[in-house]
């Protein structure tokens, strides 16, 4: 992994990216971003949180298909295989989980479009990174790359990050009723406790699933626009998870007291 790719528009884009991720670190210590439990309160331009989720990361896909397909390694078969779990990850991220997220009845439109602007910085900044040094900068990726440690490691770890996130998030939908159902009301609780899977252990399983997810993605491209977007995710999500913890221990009397903020018996 080498600061230099001989790319100077990348390198110095890269410089200016993870500057950007420190600026987010030093933002989030004074409070979280306007939307979800910590949503926007004041006046302004506030979303429905499925608009927001989706114009927030629309970004990425777009943005990494343009600059992929400009590589000159954009028809070998390890840069296409990235190229499709990437296009996974952001149906998911982008689509299926906005789109399967229950909005409570009782809640207004608290998405703040300033989260959505912010956003599209990293999502376009990611995609490029990431789909440049994929199809252009890293030679490297040949089919022998399959069955390096590096690849078998990082891909093991994306893999686990992944899951864990998707199942986090499908508990917290549960714990709300099926839009247009019987009970789907205002006088239902916005929020309950979520227990089982990574909630046995953790308040933000989803968020630590997230983490592990970008840890694996930097491990199997061996790219630092990998630990670019990890860097970003750690900066937004390492006190957004603190800060639910704490949301969760004050609103709840009887919320486990074995359970962590993020790292199972650690955070
Ligand atoms: P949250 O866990 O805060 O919320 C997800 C959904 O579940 C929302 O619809 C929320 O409703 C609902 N919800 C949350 N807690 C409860 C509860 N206790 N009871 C009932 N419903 C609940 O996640 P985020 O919205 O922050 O993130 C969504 C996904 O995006 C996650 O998988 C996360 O990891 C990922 N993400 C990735 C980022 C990155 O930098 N890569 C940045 C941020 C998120 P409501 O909106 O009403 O609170």
């Amino acid at each position: 992994m080498s600061w230099y790719t001989g790319d100077t528009t990348y390198d110095t884009l890269l410089a200016i990216g993870f500057a950007f991720a420190a600026l987010i670190a030093f933002a989030s210590t004074f409070g979280q971003s306007a939307y979800g439990r910590f949503g926007a309160t004041k006046k302004g331009i506030n979303l429905n949180p499925k608009l927001g989720w989706i114009l927030m990361e629309l970004p990425a896909p777009i943005s990494f298909a343009y600059f992929f397909f400009q590589g000159q390694n954009h028809t070998e078969l390890v840069p296409l295989l990235f190229f499709g779990i990437w296009m996974c990850h952001y149906a998911n991220r982008g689509f299926i989980n906005p789109m399967l997220m229950r909005v409570h009845r009782g809640t207004k439109a608290s998405f703040s479009l300033s989260v959505v602007l912010f956003g599209w910085v990293a999502t376009g900044l990611h995609g490029y990174f990431s789909a440049w040094f994929i199809s252009e900068l890293a030679p490297f990726l040949t089919p022998d790359w399959l069955t390096d440690p590096r690849f078998v490691i990082g891909f093991a770890i994306y893999l686990i990050g992944f899951t864990l996130n998707v199942h986090s998030d499908a508990v917290l939908r549960s714990l709300r009723p099926k839009p247009n159902s019987a009970s789907d009301n205002s006088e239902q609780p916005r929020y309950r406790i979520p227990y089982g899977g990574g909630y046995r252990l953790v308040s933000s399983p989803s968020y630590l699933g997230e983490m592990l997810s970008w840890l694996g993605f930097a491990i199997f491209t061996w790219s630092l626009a990998g630990v670019f977007i990890f860097a970003v995710t750690v900066a937004n999500l390492l006190p957004r998870a603190l800060e639910t913890h704490r949301w969760y221990q004050k609103k709840f009397d009887n919320y486990p007291s074995d359970r962590k903020s993020l790292v199972p018996f650690l955070l």
